[in-house]
């Protein structure tokens, strides 16, 4: 049973219980189908007995009758005449009703039994079982009593072997139906069972795939739907594709810190090799001493800033998430980096007090300087930066402008890019993945970053986060 399909084992369950009901269902019609049969036709008996009682009627003389049907029977009767109806039943279902005079005489109706029950006395509303030929009748009689109808009878007559034979045709037709109808059921249950476990099929098939194959481009396609296993798809749908940006991410990721460390490693080795061939001058020794040492300052610096990077991006720091005066530290951040004074430039804050937000001290300080850090690196001469720190409804809103080179439209998007740099000979000590950093802590503190900017006029940087509430679900 264990190593049965599921469609299986909903088959044979479904098979199993059908099988139970349709021999319960024999057993039920053999044990007490034929007692239910006989009660059935002795109802009938007295229903149509009960009924034709109406269907009498007594009339002084013709002339009251009130002639409606043609259909309707007359019978002379004490000086006056009997009509019986056209609707009175005098053989329906295998019951005879006749109409009798008190002495025995047959006035009207048929009576199979008529012979064999010609000295039966009649007896009120009683059911009575007489044996003819080995077949026993049942005899129901009834006593007419309406205006003019003394001394008529109604007497019913139905022979059991009625029972025996609606029975057995029900027998009959359950010795064929229902097991027709079992397989019907069974097919149908097992097709339908087919149709409705193929989404699983599809969800077995398509983890296979990418379990064999690393094909994480592969998604379950099934027909439109939303019922539970299309909702299961939908969800595997998605985490696919989750997991394929994830792993793309890494894989562009390892591209590019290699591609970029490659660079500074091969400019050292080259020099090595130059300054080792012969021997240099002092001067020529300095020289290359002071460009493997900014080379590999490049590459600490980067190698620093990947794995920042990293730790911010698998959340692997968990960073202390607390309630934090923004305001006082902002403006702590400003006032160490106006003493930078790069260039000549000049950095000035408006800061809102205590404007408080719940973040990571640390990583916003980190996404302020760099921020602070790039508008001295791309400002110009002796230009300005601009820090503004603000609430606006229930958003903090921090943004840093200078006044420098500015960023090209078809560049602004580019720039949040791993390692882009739109101008790699102006960047200095720049890695390339600062303003990534600031997109990703803006992302994990629920916030987000955008710029706006004109080439050769400068640059604005905003960062808006969420309000509190909506941050720390965000978690
Ligand atoms: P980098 O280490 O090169 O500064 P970033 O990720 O911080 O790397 O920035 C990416 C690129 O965006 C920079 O190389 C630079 O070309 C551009 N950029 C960033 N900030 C500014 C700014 N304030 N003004 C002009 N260009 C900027």
């Amino acid at each position: 049973m264990k190593h049965l399909s599921i469609r299986l084992k909903i088959t044979l369950w479904f098979a199993a219980i059908l099988t139970f009901m349709v021999v319960l269902t024999f057993a039920v019609i053999f044990s007490v189908g034929g007692s239910v049969m006989q009660k059935v036709i002795q109802d009938n008996l007295i229903n149509i007995i009960e009924n034709n009682v109406d269907e009498v009627e007594f009339f002084p003389s013709m002339n009251k009758v009130e002639n409606d049907n043609d259909a309707d029977h007359y019978i002379e009767y004490h000086g006056g005449y009997l009509e019986v109806d056209d609707d009175y039943l005098d053989l329906v279902n295998g019951v005879s009703t006749s109409l009798y005079l008190e002495n025995g005489m047959l006035l009207y109706g048929h009576n199979p039994i008529a012979k064999d029950t010609a000295g039966h006395a009649f007896s009120d509303g009683q059911m009575q079982m007489v044996p003819v030929n080995g077949v026993t009748y049942y005899l129901y009689d009834k006593m007419l009593t309406q205006e003019g109808l003394d001394g008529l009878w109604l007497r019913g007559v139905v022979s059991e072997e009625q029972g025996t034979a609606q029975l057995s045709s029900i027998v009959r037709l359950s010795l064929y139906g229902l097991p027709l109808l079992l397989t019907f059921a069974v097919l149908g249950g097992y097709l339908i069972a087919g149709r409705t476990l193929k989404p699983i099929r599809d969800i077995e098939e398509a983890a296979v795939h990418i379990g064999r194959g690393q094909d994480l481009k592969k998604r379950i396609e099934l027909s439109p739907g939303t019922d539970e296993l299309h909702q299961l798809a939908n969800t595997f749908n998605e985490m696919f594709t989750r997991l394929d940006a994830s792993f793309e991410s890494e894989r562009q990721f390892t591209s590019d810190v290699s591609h970029e460390l490659r660079t500074p490693v091969s400019v050292i080795l080259a020099q090595c090799e130059y300054s080792l061939e012969q021997v240099r001058t002092p001067k020529e020794y300095e020289a290359a001493l002071q460009l493997i040492q900014r080379q590999s300052g490049k590459m600490s610096r980067l190698i620093e800033d990947m794995l920042h990077f990293v730790r911010l991006e698998q959340k692997s720091d968990h960073f202390h998430m607390e309630e934090l005066d923004f305001s006082a530290l902002v403006s702590s951040v400003c006032n160490d980096m106006a003493l930078l004074k790069e260039h000549g430039i000049q950095l000035t804050s408006e800061i809102e007090e205590r404007t408080k937000v719940v973040g990571s001290r640390e990583q916003l300080s980190r996404l302020l300087s760099n921020l602070v850090s790039n508008a001295y690196r791309y400002g110009r001469e002796n230009g300005t930066i601009r820090v503004t720190l603000k609430s606006e409804g229930s958003n903090a809103v921090l943004s840093v402008s200078d006044n420098g080179i500015g960023i090209a439209p078809e560049q602004q998007e580019k720039i949040f890019h791993r390692f882009y740099q739109v101008d790699a000979s102006r960047t200095g000590t720049g890695t390339g993945l600062g303003l990534s950093m600031v997109q990703e802590i803006a992302r994990l503190h629920g916030g987000a970053v955008s710029v706006e900017s004109t080439l050769g006029r400068g640059s604005c940087f905003t960062f808006k986060m969420n309000d509190l509430i909506d941050f720390r679900l965000s978690l």
